[in-house]
């Protein structure tokens, strides 16, 4: 009996998993195992991308998994080198190849690259590929307000989410407003600092307060704050972990220790206006 977990309704009617599971550098050959561990251990939704290199190993993993099409949530990324529509079009028809499903239930475009200046071709080839019935609903990762502010006015299509860099040392407060105002929800990417987070002892006293583990403590607090978290492992029983979530709350102080955690030198990855030119 698969665990009752929250969902987050996004602004064109659908609703994702609140929780899911990141595959970035989960290698090709052991994807399928490990996606099909997370399935196994409750989560409903993978967050892949082209640039992984691993669509493949999360197509066999669904498709084995035992759990109807239906009840999964499958995420992909548009690679940055695809931006312009004929390319953007033969690179979502092998995304859709790889994975072996009729339909995607999110698809983002994963970093604007504004050297390339195509991400609105990008964005307007995405709503096309939508309206055709192959996508359920569309979005954007590593977006700064003016990128998305550009897509919004040449479209009048919202994304449904911005997947941005955002953990307890990168807290990107910044950005709440404006994704708030436009019903945009903000999905955390390396939620954990890429495991960087992990023995702080801010972090590890609140988890130790609640009988958790400090990863445990960190997907909470994405949890209470409303953002969607994909955190990865590869390691079958942190998979475990950290889909353990769903009986403790973090109470206003925890919150307020975490919120002091934010560091202006915090980020790990790119910056959204260099682009990463990896995928
Ligand atoms: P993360 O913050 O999820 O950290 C993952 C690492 O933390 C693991 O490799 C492991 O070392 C450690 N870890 C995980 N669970 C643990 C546990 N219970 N105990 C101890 N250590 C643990 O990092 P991430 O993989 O960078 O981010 C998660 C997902 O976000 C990615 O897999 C990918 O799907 C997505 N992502 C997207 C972008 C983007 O540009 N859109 C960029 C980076 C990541």
């Amino acid at each position: 009996m698969a665990v009752q977990q929250p969902r987050v309704t996004l602004n064109d009617g659908t609703s994702i998993p609140q929780l899911g599971f990141g595959v970035w550098q989960v290698p090709p050959d052991v994807t399928q195992r490990v996606v099909g561990e997370a399935i196994a251990a409750g989560y409903r939704s993978i967050d892949t991308a082209e640039g992984y290199d691993n669509e493949q190993g999360v197509g066999d993993a669904i498709r084995e998994a035992g759990v109807a099409r239906a009840d999964l949530y499958i995420t992909s990324k548009l690679r940055n080198g695809s931006h312009v529509r004929d390319k953007a079009l033969k690179a979502f028809d092998e995304t859709m190849d790889k994975l072996k499903i009729d339909q995607l239930d999110l698809f983002l475009i994963h970093w604007p690259v504004p050297a390339q200046n195509n991400y609105v071709e990008a964005w307007k080839t995405l709503v096309e590929l939508q309206k055709s019935g192959r996508i359920k609903s569309i979005g954007v990762s590593n977006f700064d307000q003016n990128h998305l502010e550009e897509i919004i006015e040449a479209t009048g299509v919202v994304p449904v989410v911005n997947q941005i860099e955002l953990h307890p040392f990168y807290q990107q407060r910044d950005k709440v407003e404006f994704h708030q105002k436009h019903k945009i929800i903000i999905e955390s990417w390396s939620p954990l600092g890429q495991g960087s987070a992990l023995s702080n002892p801010v972090i590890t006293r609140v988890a130790e307060k609640h009988g958790k583990t400090p990863a445990q403590a960190i997907i909470r607090w994405h949890l209470d704050e409303g953002r969607i978290v994909i955190p990865k492992s590869v390691t079958k029983s942190r998979i475990v972990e950290n889909f353990d979530m769903f009986n403790f709350k973090l109470d206003s102080d925890d919150i307020a220790q975490l919120a002091k955690l934010d560091d202006a030198n915090g980020k790990i990855g790119p910056k959204p206006v260099d682009g990463n030119f990896l995928f």
